[in-house]
């Protein structure tokens, strides 16, 4: 329906308008594909929320910054002292579904002839949790694909949502075995199934039907709608989830994982996307300490913890007896983190721990000296684990982190899962066999092997990358 003009001789140019779910872990993972479609040598607009560009334009160096590449914004709709923490998911989804999809529309019927150099916007790429991205999109005559950020296996279990109610098997937390999930009946339990975030330190089985889960598998479900879906994975890592999941869609790309796929897979090229200040102070003190004695903790960009959960937390770590770098967002412990701070300098030292307020987490991984990684299971996390090959302890807040940790342990074999048990005398144990286990560690290098092979020239997900921008170039 639209004839876009050529930016540079009569050749059409492909322009591809990405807009991710405005938290940090969205956006670091659209911004590594958005670096491999410039790579590839199409045009780019990469769509923030006006806050979270002012956020980032707080940055010493731009993010990105190529001519093909335009960064816009649009409101979000939220006053600007909001918190936007994870208790207000539901408000910056209400918010963007409005303020954010009227702003966008406008932006994307501006877009569509040349302006300031750039070329008309010929696909849109948006984060498959705003349904509403895919389908303006489609109305103004943009052809549009839809990403997710997660995993396969959460992808699959999200899709399942409806299944599982019917069957009453969500979302309730105990050992029980899942049947709804295709390919996953042998070791899915009740609890490894999403759940909503929960107040810092509450019970774990104060859970009821979230309707924020019953509008995420709604989400999955209409990724069919979009011209095809794209995730962060790759075949090696996820094949039978990914084999589930084609049915459902009209085309499936699994272009993972990200942060290296973008480049030749030696070494993570595309810059960092962060909305904090990364404190790489870390970096010597990691210099001084010996090869696999670290644990790195990160729980992420949104966890939340209680004063007694760090408590526990920091007595597991310090009864280890190995040194940690430990990430404390200034607002990731309710109460804040002063009390904190002075809790780990009394327990262990500065000799022990080291803490930061965000660090270079894909650089601390590939260090030496780090043994392995207490984290949330976050999916970019996991996969950035994945591929320096480090063990994992997985304990896990919400979302798809339930089901990450517990392929992370049963089925991938790289880490273990204690899931949601925060007791210092768990925490010590896992770290422990993370830290010290061959069988886990030999586990890890061989998936990292393996990654690398899969976004190395000819590889699966660099493969995918490719017939992924020839999709897009089809478009046209
Ligand atoms: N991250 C970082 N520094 C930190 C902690 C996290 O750069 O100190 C990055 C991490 O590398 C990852 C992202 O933040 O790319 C977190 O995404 P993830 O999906 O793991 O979790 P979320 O924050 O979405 O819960």
């Amino acid at each position: 329906t639209r004839s876009p003009t050529a930016s540079a001789g009569m050749e059409p140019a492909a322009h591809v308008l990405v807009f991710p779910w405005p938290l940090q872990g969205h956006i670091n993972c659209m911004h590594h594909l958005a670096t491999a479609l410039l790579d590839a040598g199409l045009h780019v607009t990469f769509l923030h929320t006006h806050h979270n560009l002012r956020r980032l334009a707080t940055k010493p160096a731009p993010a990105l910054s190529q001519p093909r590449l335009r960064l816009l914004s649009i409101p979000d709709g939220l006053p600007e002292d909001h918190p936007r923490s994870v208790a207000h998911l539901n408000d910056l989804m209400d918010s963007m579904r409005t303020t954010g999809s009227a702003a966008y529309r406008a932006l994307l019927l501006a877009s569509s002839s040349n302006k300031d150099g750039h070329p008309p916007v010929t696909c849109v790429i948006a984060d498959g949790v705003m349904a509403f991205a895919v389908d303006v999109a489609e109305e103004v005559g943009v052809p549009a694909i839809a990403f997710r950020t997660a995993s396969a296996c959460s992808f699959l279990t999200y899709l399942s949502v409806r299944r599982l109610v019917e069957l009453g098997e969500f979302p309730f937390p105990s050992d029980q075995p899942v049947s709804g999930v295709p390919g996953m009946e042998g070791f899915l339990r009740r609890r490894d199934l999403p759940r909503a975030p929960r107040p810092a330190g509450s019970a774990t089985d104060d859970c009821g039907v979230d309707p924020m889960l019953l509008n995420m598998g709604e989400c999955t479900v209409h990724s069919g709608e979009a011209r095809a879906l794209i995730l962060n994975t790759s075949a090696s890592m996820e094949g039978p989830a990914l084999a589930q999941i084609a049915p459902h869609m009209r085309d499936v790309f699994s272009v993972g994982p990200l942060h290296v796929a973008a480049g030749t897979g030696t070494k993570s090229t595309a810059p960092t996307a962060s909305l904090w200040r990364e404190d790489d102070g870390c970096m010597a003190w990691l210099d001084g300490q010996q090869d696999r004695s670290v644990v790195y903790v990160s729980l992420g960009s949104l966890t939340v913890i209680s004063e007694e959960q760090l408590a526990e937390f920091l007595s597991g770590l310090a009864a280890t007896g190995y040194a940690f770098l430990w990430v404390l967002r200034p607002d990731m412990v309710a109460g804040g983190t002063t009390t904190s701070l002075a809790a780990v300098k009394t327990l262990v030292g500065e000799k022990q721990a080291r803490v930061v307020h965000w660090a270079p987490q894909r650089d601390v991984l590939r260090h030496p000296a780090v043994g392995c990684f207490l984290t949330h299971a976050g999916w970019n996390s996991t996969l950035e684990a994945a591929y320096e090959g480090v063990p994992m302890v997985c304990w896990t807040f919400f979302g798809d982190q339930l089901i990450n940790s517990r392929f992370v342990d049963t089925v991938w074999r790289t880490g273990v899962d204690i899931k949601d048990v925060c007791d210092k005398a768990v925490v010590e144990k896992a770290v422990r066999e993370a830290m010290e286990s061959a069988e886990i560690r030999a586990a890890a290098q061989a998936m990292a092997r393996q990654l690398r092979l899969d976004v190395a020239d000819g590889g699966s997900s660099s493969s995918e990358i490719k017939r992924l921008v020839a999709f897009i170039r089809d478009l046209l």
